[in-house]
C-alpha cells in the first residue's frame, strides 16, 4: 500500500484558500491547514479558517501566532484605514496599502519547516495572479523563485530525499473561475471569509477591494453568494 502524501495547504479562511484546499484533497493529498493571526484587522478570518479546515477534513490544522504590527505599514495591521470603494482601473494601478510587507515570504516560510517535519513534498498555496490586488508576492514568478529557494534551504532538498514544489492551481483563474471550481467542488462558500475589514459581528463591508473583487466574481460566474447582503 502507497502511503497517502501529504501536503501543507495555506488556508486564511477565504474563497480563494478553500478552492485551493479542496482542489488538494480532491487531487488525494492527506491536507495539514496552515493559518496566521499576524495581527491582522481582519482576524475574525481565523474561525473561518477553523471551519473550512473541518468542513474539507484536513488532516490537521495549525495557527502560527506572528504579530505582524510589530511593523505595521499596512492597512491591516495598523490604523491606516482600508480603501473603500475604488474602481478597477484604480486597484489595478498600484500596490495598495492593504500589502503586507512580506507577508507571503513569511506565510511560504513558515509552511517549508512544517512540510519538512511533515515529509511533504507539496505547498498548496492559493494565489492569484489575474484578480488579485496587484500583490508583488502572488506572480508566478515570485513563486518559481520561492520553490528554488526552498530546495536549496531544507535538508529534504539539499539531500535529494524531496522535491519541493509550491503548487498554485488557482494562478492563472479570475475571481469568477475560481467562484465555478468552488461551486463544481461543492464547497460551502457561507464558511469562508474575505472582508479586510468587517464590521464587530463579523459581517463583510461589502466595499473593501478584497468584497469588491470577490463580488465580481461570483456577479461574473452568476452564482450567488451566500455571505452577501
Ligand atoms: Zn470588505
Amino acid at each position: 500500500m502507497t502511503a497517502v502524501p501529504r501536503a501543507v495547504c495555506l488556508l486564511s479562511g477565504g474563497l480563494d484558500s478553500t478552492t485551493c484546499l479542496a482542489l488538494a484533497r480532491r487531487d488525494g493529498f492527506a491536507c495539514y491547514a496552515l493559518s496566521f493571526d499576524y495581527g491582522q484587522r481582519h482576524r475574525i478570518e481565523l474561525e473561518a479558517a477553523a471551519s473550512v479546515a473541518k468542513a474539507l477534513g484536513a488532516a490537521g490544522h495549525q495557527v502560527v501566532h506572528i504579530d505582524l504590527r510589530t511593523f505595521g505599514q499596512s492597512a491591516l495591521t495598523s490604523d491606516i484605514p482600508v480603501p473603500k470603494g475604488r474602481p478597477d482601473a484604480e486597484m489595478a494601478a498600484e500596490i495598495p496599502v492593504t500589502y503586507v510587507p512580506a507577508r507571503n515570504t513569511i506565510f511560504l516560510s513558515f509552511a517549508l519547516a512544517w512540510a519538512e517535519v511533515l515529509g511533504a513534498a507539496d505547498i498548496f498555496t492559493g494565489v492569484n495572479a489575474l484578480d488579485y490586488s496587484g500583490y508583488p508576492d502572488c506572480r508566478p514568478e515570485y513563486i518559481e523563485a520561492f520553490e528554488r529557494m526552498a530546495n536549496l534551504a531544507t535538508k529534504a532538498g539539499v539531500t535529494g530525499q524531496t522535491r519541493l514544489r509550491i503548487r498554485t492551481p488557482l494562478i492563472e483563474l479570475t475571481k469568477a473561475d475560481i467562484v465555478r471550481l468552488a461551486v463544481e467542488l461543492r464547497l460551502d462558500l457561507s464558511l469562508t471569509h474575505s472582508c479586510y475589514d468587517p464590521d464587530p459581528a463579523g459581517r463583510p463591508c461589502g466595499q473593501c477591494d478584497s468584497c469588491l473583487l470577490r463580488k465580481k466574481g461570483f456577479a461574473e460566474a452568476g452564482v450567488a453568494d451566500p455571505l452577501a447582503r
